[in-house]
């Protein structure tokens, strides 16, 4: 597999295209942003930790009967992808009240949500990823019904498999957020789960362990991640 240019540079990660038209290479920075990119900073191994602990995570939901983009590791920062049709969506699944839900509904932060809640948010950087509901994906083309049922059906099943690996490890799944596309017809997880995109908190102190350290300026952010890793059995080296 040869890599050859880059198709796009995000926030945290490079997309570079290969010679097969269905894959990617997606390259791990260790860039960190918050608040729309208001806040950023490159925090040192952060790359190598997210690709790693992403392709942990994404064996496991493989294991787990659920389709990801994930091929393989390519190097510590640097992993091989099929390349989707992204849908501009994002799916946030919360467990726990927690971040924008708190803001939004003036709900205290901590409270145990049950049955877990649904959100869709549009990935639009300069709208600020508002959020949006089915009937507007559908009017607007962002994603068709079916789609959106089978997008929910799969962040759910994601939540059951996460849960209880988190719980192994005395840590609680607060929230997450992921993406899908399209492979072959397929709707398929793109993207990364990693604790970029989610909220892990110790399960006893409720210690936040995740990007909230990043975007609350509580320090220690990539030592929590490498904790985080360790508890649920990634290997970093
Ligand atoms: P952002 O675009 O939000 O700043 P990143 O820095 O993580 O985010 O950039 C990665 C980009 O690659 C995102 O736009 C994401 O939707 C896209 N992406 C992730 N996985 C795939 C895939 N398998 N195929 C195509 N695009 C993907
Ligand atoms: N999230 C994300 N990318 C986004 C928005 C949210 O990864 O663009 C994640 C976030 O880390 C959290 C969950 O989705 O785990 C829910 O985020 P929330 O809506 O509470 O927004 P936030 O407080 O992060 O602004």
């Amino acid at each position: 597999m040869e890599k050859r240019e880059a198709l796009y540079a995000g926030k945290a990660k490079s997309v570079y295209v290969t010679d097969d038209p269905d894959r990617l290479i997606l390259h791990f920075r260790d860039d960190t942003s918050a608040f729309d990119g208001q806040k950023k900073e490159a925090l040192a191994r952060k790359g190598m930790v997210n690709n790693k602990f992403n392709a942990f995570i994404m064996g496991k939901l493989e294991e787990a009967g659920i389709p990801t983009h994930f091929d393989g590791l390519l190097s510590d920062t640097e992993c091989m992808v099929k390349k989707l049709d992204m849908i501009p969506v994002e799916c946030v699944v919360r467990n726990v009240a927690a971040g924008s839900l708190c803001r939004r509904l003036g709900v205290e932060e901590g409270r145990e949500l049950t049955p877990p809640t649904f959100e869709l948010f549009l990935k639009n950087d300069e709208q600020h990823d508002p959020m949006i509901n089915e009937s507007l994906a559908e009017t607007f083309g962002w994603a068709t019904p079916e789609q959106l049922a089978e997008m929910k059906a799969l962040t759910f099943k994601v939540n059951v498999v996460l849960k209880q690996l988190f719980k192994d490890g005395d840590m609680l799944l607060v929230d997450y957020k992921l993406e899908f596309g399209v492979f072959h017809g397929q709707i398929v997880l793109g993207d990364e789960f990693s604790p970029d995109g989610c909220r892990l908190w110790d399960a006893n102190t409720r210690e936040k362990m995740d990007k909230d350290r990043f975007r609350q300026g509580l320090g220690g952010v990539i030592e929590a991640y490498e904790e985080v890793g360790r508890r649920i059995g990634v290997a970093f080296d």
